[in-house]
């Protein structure tokens, strides 16, 4: 069993960090919140009194950090003084490709290997050891990185060189974002138009408006399977994380000069929503501002 130091012990950290303790790994937590590290210990993590103590003598370093602030402070200033050159580096949190390509090329300068391998999958998953882990780096640090990532994952995918995850996940919740607004439009509209929610669901989804919004997540309550919807919107993948990664993806897409005009309309959207209030609920929510709702309770 290995010994893993782990930074960043929140919503989804928390879980992550105790999977590994589960599998029987030797794990030295760290955060900066004194409630997030007694969780830990009480799940089975060795709580380190900091990032550096926590990687001292580790074979493998994870970190589930907010933003690429963090996650520059934390390597820059703890991490890379005290961890042995031996060991692989996992940043798990979601950040700008920018920020992921250049603590990477730090480490490379260090002579330490490191993958950026952001998740899909919110909370549930990361406590269910469910997470979909897109891994960027060398075909090397992705093998060495697959048996620590499979205990906390379902699905451990390499999608390319140092930055490929970032760039795979902000492109694909760009998606998701593009495509749950359009579903949500679809839905207002064809009960506008008098249509009954159930028969529409029952026609697009078997039509070529298909989307995982519709069919997996649908946003309107009572229809299609169950969902954060039909729970008032609570719960699930909460609107401000969307806002956070559609503002990602347009920040790289212009980097790159890549046209991304859905995009960008998705993050004007959950902006407004989110302006509004909305940040914690559910990103389907967004259905209520469409509607004409003030997109309150
Ligand atoms: P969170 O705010 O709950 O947890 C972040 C933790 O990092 C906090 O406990 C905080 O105290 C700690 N932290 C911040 N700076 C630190 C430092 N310098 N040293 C040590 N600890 C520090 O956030 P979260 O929901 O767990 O998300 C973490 C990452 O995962 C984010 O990048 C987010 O975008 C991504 N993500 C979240 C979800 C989700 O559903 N919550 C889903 C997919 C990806």
């Amino acid at each position: 069993m290995a010994r893993i130091g782990f930074i960043g012990l929140g919503n989804m950290g928390g879980g992550m960090a105790a999977n590994l303790a589960k599998a029987g790994h030797d794990v030295r937590a760290f955060d900066l919140s004194q409630d997030a590290l007694d969780r830990a210990k009480a799940a089975g993590c060795l709580p380190a009194a900091s990032a550096a103590e926590a990687v001292t003598d580790a074979e493998f370093v994870v970190t589930m950090l907010p933003a690429g602030k963090h996650v520059r402070a934390v390597y820059e200033g703890e991490v890379f003084g005290a961890v042995p050159g031996t060991a692989l580096l996992l940043d798990c949190s979601t950040i700008d490709v920018a920020s992921a390509r250049a603590v990477g090329a730090a480490a490379q300068a260090k002579g330490l290997a490191m993958v950026d391998a952001p998740v899909s999958g919110g909370i549930a998953a990361a406590n269910g050891g469910t997470l979909t882990f897109m891994v960027g780096g060398s075909a090397e640090h992705f093998g060495r990185a697959q048996p620590i990532l499979e205990r906390m994952g379902k699905a451990v995918i390499h999608a390319g060189p140092l930055g490929s995850g970032q760039a795979a996940k902000i492109c694909n919740n760009m998606l998701l974002g593009a495509t749950m607004v359009a579903t949500c439009e679809a839905f207002v509209m064809a009960q506008k138009l008098g249509l009954d929610p159930q028969t529409f669901f029952d026609i697009s989804s078997k039509a070529s408006g298909q989307s995982w919004s519709m069919t997996s997540y649908c946003p309107l309550p009572g229809v299609g399977p169950q969902t954060p919807a039909d729970n008032g919107y609570q719960g699930g993948f909460a609107s401000a994380l969307m806002l956070k990664d559609l503002k990602l993806a347009v920040e790289a897409a212009q980097g790159v000069d890549a046209a991304v005009p859905m995009g960008a309309a998705a993050g004007a959207l959950y902006q407004a929503f989110v302006n509004a209030g909305n940040g914690v609920l559910d990103f389907s929510g967004i259905i209520r501002m469409l509607a004409g709702a003030d997109g309150r309770e």
